[in-house]
């Protein structure tokens, strides 16, 4: 276990046609990918955080809620993970290689335990896939290049509602993040 897939939000709210702050077609092309490489990573025996956003209904305290609509509501189906990813995390969820982690804001690292997770098991290489490449994936990976982590971002395993937004932070992870961005053939 040296490596981890960070899976972050890729849920019903932020993927299905009728999510409440969906990408849209983007976010739903990543289907099969995002299921093969969770399969392949929980095969390996590496392990896998999904990293979901979580809100309560009315949070006005909260910095999003001056900027987005009502979205991942806690016990809500919005906050369910999207088409067959989530039929693979019910039936791996009790992996000792799979972790789920509520995170309430955009980085996977702000408000949860998951630098000592990884810092526990020596993993110094980060995977990451999910939505939407500009905020959640962009903050997540800038916090791992503070923390000197080794970072690898798959094309297709992320997409934005903005397409400028999603091929500007594609070059900035590699650009100024050092980041290996494995690209779409052709
Ligand atoms: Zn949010």
């Amino acid at each position: 276990m040296d490596k981890v897939l960070l899976n972050i939000d890729y849920t019903n709210d932020f993927v299905a046609k009728d999510g409440a702050l969906t990408c849209g077609e983007p976010g739903q092309l990543l289907e099969d990918f995002m299921v093969s490489i969770t399969e392949q990573f929980i095969n390996n025996g590496d392990l896998v955080v999904f990293s979901i956003d979580k809100h309560s209904e009315k949070d006005e305290f909260h910095p999003e809620s001056k900027l987005f609509p009502p979205h991942n509501i806690e016990e809500t189906d919005g906050r369910l993970l999207y088409g067959e990813l989530n039929e693979v995390y019910q039936a791996n969820k009790n992996s000792d290689n799979v972790i789920w982690q509520d995170k309430t804001r955009y980085s996977a690292f702000i408000g949860t335990d998951l630098e000592l997770k990884l810092c526990e098991r020596g993993i110094k290489e980060i995977h990451i896939v999910g939505v939407c490449t500009d905020i959640c994936i962009l903050h997540t990976a800038i916090d791992a290049y503070n923390k000197g982590f080794d970072i690898i971002v798959y094309e297709a395993g992320v997409a934005s509602f903005s397409q400028v937004g999603h091929e500007w932070a594609l070059d900035h992870f590699e650009n100024s993040l050092g980041a290996e961005v494995i690209r779409l053939q052709g």
